[in-house]
């Protein structure tokens, strides 16, 4: 397939070949989950403002719809490529089944940099991603949310687009939509609260407390980065290293991480320029001596020689596939020294709070905020305690445990239904 050469797949085939491996997993099961199910390829032309016409490449990969329809985020990015798009859509049906949610895999991309695109321009793009994909989603079939480069109001053109389509308001076509619209609360800050929920586990699990003296480093401080920021800042820890694609800051008093939001805010969501810290690179933010580390930009960005180099005690990964399979291996070795919580868990929290948006808007019945926060701090902790469980007694690191358990649910479940015809 088109995929198999893009090093990004060929991680995440090779994670799963090596897990597979080790829980003896059945070996016809094995040869259908190493590929998605289906990928959508478009072309996506859209009348600029000034009336040319540009055309971006865009993908939709449904990677396994076993345990219920096909979930994933769609991602604008410059540098978003089929096989990458794939690689997500494996880890989606892993995250999914990790969490227990009636839910399989899938992910969606456009080759877009949207900072360089009016609003006007990005809605009639989406706009016409969706139309091209109309036959292939659905509340039963498969579902979209946010993921890096869009955002609430990219969901709700969706959604309208769909629903335009269909004749009648089809809120459950995707997930992350605005509040106003069927959208569940507490959906935006999910992600990053999650990561902060599992890393505190963790800290637990080593006897370590959070306080005063904890010093948090983030890669990457947009929905994901930010909202773990300030969860960890809110027991009490400090944020002392924070990047964005512009560059790296420190300030090892503590960034006031609200003041930083308000700015980026009004900074073109970008960091640059922001006076409150000292200029670092963005590798130094991964190798700062703080005790965690949230890699919560894109992947690929701990290989083995920053492996190599990190002091912290925890890391989180809010991204998805930040670690490169030699930057693994490295970790894999350093394990006494450096404690990870793989994507896969880590960052499960926004799948987990779409699940609970799917949910409220087929019983049109929806919840608090408190309410939304407690079940998610509820299933992040149940799925950490499950992966630890499974780690000893497999005696496997953190990240093979989670995929023996993802991998797991999804193979006994593809067993109980067979295969057709
Ligand atoms: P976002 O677009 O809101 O933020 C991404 C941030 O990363 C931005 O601040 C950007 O400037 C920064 N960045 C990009 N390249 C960088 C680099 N080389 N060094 C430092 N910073 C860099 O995206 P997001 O939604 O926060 O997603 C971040 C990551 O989390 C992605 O890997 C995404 O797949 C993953 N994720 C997101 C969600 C979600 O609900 N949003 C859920 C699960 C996983």
């Amino acid at each position: 397939m088109e995929w198999d050469n893009d090093p990004t797949f060929q991680m995440a085939q090779r994670q799963f070949d090596e897990v597979s491996e080790v829980m003896n997993l059945d070996k016809n099961v094995a040869i259908r989950l190493r590929e998605p199910d289906r990928a959508i390829l478009i072309s996506v032309p859209v009348r600029m403002e000034d009336g040319r016409v540009e055309v971006f490449d865009a993908y939709r990969v449904q990677h396994n719809d076993t345990r219920g329809p096909y979930k994933g985020g769609i991602r604008y990015a410059h540098d978003v490529t089929l096989g990458e798009v794939a690689a997500l859509s494996m880890w989606m049906t892993w995250k999914c089944a990790l969490m227990n949610l009636p839910l399989g895999g899938g992910k969606g991309g456009i080759r877009i940099e949207p900072t360089k695109y009016t609003r006007l321009e990005l809605q009639r793009l989406t706009r016409r991603y969706t139309s091209e994909l109309v036959a292939f989603i659905g509340p039963q079939m498969d579902i979209p949310a946010p993921d890096m480069g869009t955002n609430p109001q990219i969901m709700a053109w969706i959604m309208d687009t769909y629903s335009q389509l269909k004749g009648y308001a089809v809120p459950g076509v995707v997930t992350g939509k605005p509040t106003t619209i069927g959208g569940s609360l507490g959906r935006v800050e999910a992600t990053g609260r999650g990561v902060a929920y599992t890393v505190l586990e963790a800290a637990k699990h080593l006897n370590y407390t959070i306080g005063a003296d904890t010093k948090v480093a983030i890669q990457g401080f947009g929905n994901v980065g930010s909202h773990a920021a300030l969860k960890f800042s809110k027991v009490g820890a400090k944020i002392t290293h924070i990047s964005d694609h512009t560059g790296g800051l420190v300030n090892l008093k503590g960034f006031n991480v609200q003041d930083v939001i308000e700015y980026m805010t009004k900074n073109n969501g970008t960091l640059k320029g922001y006076t409150e810290g000292d200029v670092i690179s963005q590798t130094e933010v991964l190798t700062a001596k703080a005790d965690i580390l949230i890699p919560a930009a894109t992947s690929s960005q701990i290989d083995d020689k920053i492996a190599a180099k990190l002091q912290c005690r925890i890391i989180g990964e809010g991204a998805n596939g930040p670690t490169t399979i030699e930057g693994d291996r490295v970790l894999k070795e350093r394990e006494k020294e450096i404690f990870v919580v793989p994507d896969v868990l880590a960052n499960a929290g926004g799948v987990t709070v779409s699940y609970f948006e799917w949910v409220q808007g087929l019983q049109n019945f929806f919840w608090s905020a408190k309410e939304v926060n407690r079940e998610l701090s509820n299933v992040m902790i149940k799925a950490f305690n499950e992966v630890l469980e499974v780690k000893k007694q497999h005696n496997v690191y953190m990240r093979t445990a989670a995929q023996i358990l993802g991998i797991d649910r999804v193979a006994k479940a593809m067993l109980a239904r067979g295969l057709y015809p």
